[in-house]
């Protein structure tokens, strides 16, 4: 009934030239796919990837956003800017944001609410530590992260987010949570949801799983009930890997 979301997290990797290149080839191998597939390439790749997809159906993100339209803010972009690059879904709150760059839920929680306003989708991104994971506190963190992150966030507007649960352990580590283990807390997101909301909301909402997802493991986790996609980083790096994750189910 929820349609599955791809979503490719190039991070800190790909020049422009290396970025418009690949997905020339993407757009070439993910001919005749249904799936919604989204690429999000940093900033200073944009435009090259931006152009490079004229005419494909893989969307193009962004990774970050700044917390404000315009202004002195040196170092940030705007979400103006992004719109005018082409951008039509943006991440936030990604755990190498909120652990490198200090953001807090307070601030993601700004930006969600701008990136609405704005019309992109936004990926919020939620996930515990492994020391959190250990405490037992799997639960508490995640759905503390989820109500700040959509603080002021209308039932209407909840139609334009996916949640990204993104353990931090898993990822880039080669760790991938169990298939019941994601799809455990992805549940506890869509109970949080549910009881904020409404169930009908939180039945159509899309929760991808992060963390190590390659093409190994992809048809597995896609098979449990509350994992509707996935936000991939290393494995969107090559061409042949994407793709078979966004055609798992091939
Ligand atoms: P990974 O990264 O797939 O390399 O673990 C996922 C992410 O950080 O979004």
């Amino acid at each position: 009934m929820r349609d599955y979301f791809i979503a490719g997290n190039w991070k800190m990797f790909k020049t422009p030239t290396e970025g418009a290149a690949f997905v020339k080839e993407l757009s070439e191998t993910l001919k005749g796919t249904s799936q919604k597939v989204m690429v999000a390439p940093s900033f200073a790749s944009l435009d090259a990837v931006g152009k490079a997809l004229h005419g494909s159906s893989v969307l193009l993100g962004a990774q970050n956003m700044a917390a404000a339209e315009e202004g002195a803010h040196t170092g940030e972009v705007s979400p103006i800017m992004l719109k005018d690059l082409g951008v039509s879904v943006v991440i936030l709150g990604h755990s190498e944001r909120r652990a490198i760059y200090g953001e807090t839920d307070e601030l993601i929680n700004t930006k969600v609410k701008l990136a609405l306003k704005h019309g992109f989708e936004v990926i919020l991104c939620v996930g515990e530590t492994l020391e959190e994971r250990e405490a037992g506190k799997v639960e508490e963190v995640v759905n503390q992260q989820l109500l700040s992150g959509l603080e002021g966030v209308t039932e209407e507007m909840l139609a334009k987010v996916v949640i990204a649960y993104e353990p931090v352990w898993a990822i880039g580590t080669g760790k991938t949570a169990t298939p019941q283990d994601a799809d455990s807390v992805h549940q506890v997101i869509r109970q949080t949801i549910g009881k904020t909301y409404s169930s009908a909301t939180a039945e159509k909402l899309i929760i991808q799983y992060g963390g190590s997802v390659k093409p190994g493991n992809a048809k597995e986790l896609m098979a449990m009930p509350n994992i509707d996609g996935a936000l991939v980083g290393g494995a969107s790096l090559k061409v042949e890997d994407f793709t078979a994750i966004v055609n798992f189910n091939r």
